[in-house]
């Protein structure tokens, strides 16, 4: 009857929406892990963690073998050191234009209804530089889809935030609040402007990894010029 093929439809609805859940991959491609870098997967692994949706590929032997124990374990991120296109389940996603490349040079905007179009998205594991260089472009050669999430660069950590609020909550990006470019003060004459955009918590203050402030302070009284 008409109601069974609705109820089934409903149904299966359900259970696509509910199984299909969003895998996040950092491709890595610093040529060694930088605290910077590790406090940022590190932060990844809370928001996103769980070995079957946070892969960190193109870890080096050296760099897979130096992961922290939090990152090593294999029931929050699953790290190798293929690239990306090597896990069975991206290229077979891939192969179903179901692989979505977050690209600060893409046309295209991420948007809630992406969620519905993809089931991995990959990000580059670069530390940002200030003016960008556009190292993202090396990640273009998979020929995933490309989207962009708005004009300014974000961290790895935040780009990831951001996507999962628009694909998993179905928040358009211009609804989730932002901090471009954060000072940081140290002191009355010292401060650190970061060249990123982050997402505000509710005080307005932006979302950094743990430990983050620590380290850029700490760099910041060594000459922040070496850290970039
Ligand atoms: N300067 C950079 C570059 O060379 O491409 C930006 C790197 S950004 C720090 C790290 C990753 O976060 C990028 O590879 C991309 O996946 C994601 N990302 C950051 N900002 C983004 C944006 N506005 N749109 C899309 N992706 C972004």
């Amino acid at each position: 009857s008409s109601a069974d093929t609705q109820s089934s439809s409903i149904y299966s609805h359900y259970y696509y929406s509910s199984t299909a859940m969003a895998n996040y991959v950092v491709e890595h491609m610093e040529d060694g892990i930088f605290p910077w870098v590790l406090l940022e997967y590190l932060a990844v692994s809370k928001d996103v963690g769980g070995a079957d949706h946070f892969f960190l590929t193109s870890m080096n032997p050296d760099l897979h073998a130096s992961l922290p124990p939090q990152l090593a374990d294999k029931s929050v991120v699953t790290t190798t050191t293929d690239e990306v296109i090597a896990l069975p389940a991206v290229s077979a996603a891939a192969a179903a234009g179901r692989v979505c490349l977050l690209d600060p040079g893409a046309e295209q905007e991420l948007v809630p209804e992406d969620g519905d179009r993809f089931d991995w998205y990959v990000f580059g594991g670069i530390l940002g530089d200030h003016p960008p260089r556009d190292r993202t472009a090396e990640l273009r050669r998979y020929g995933f889809a490309g989207r962009r999430l708005g004009p300014v660069q974000m961290t790895t950590d935040t780009a990831i935030r951001v996507t999962k609020t628009v694909v998993e909550e179905r928040l358009p990006l211009d609804k989730i609040p932002y901090v471009d470019f954060p000072e940081l003060r140290w002191s009355r004459r010292e401060s650190t402007e970061m060249p990123f955009r982050y997402v505000a918590d509710a005080n307005n203050e932006p979302i950094m990894p743990e430990g983050m402030r620590e380290l850029i302070k700490a760099d910041a009284s060594r000459g922040f010029g070496d850290m970039l």
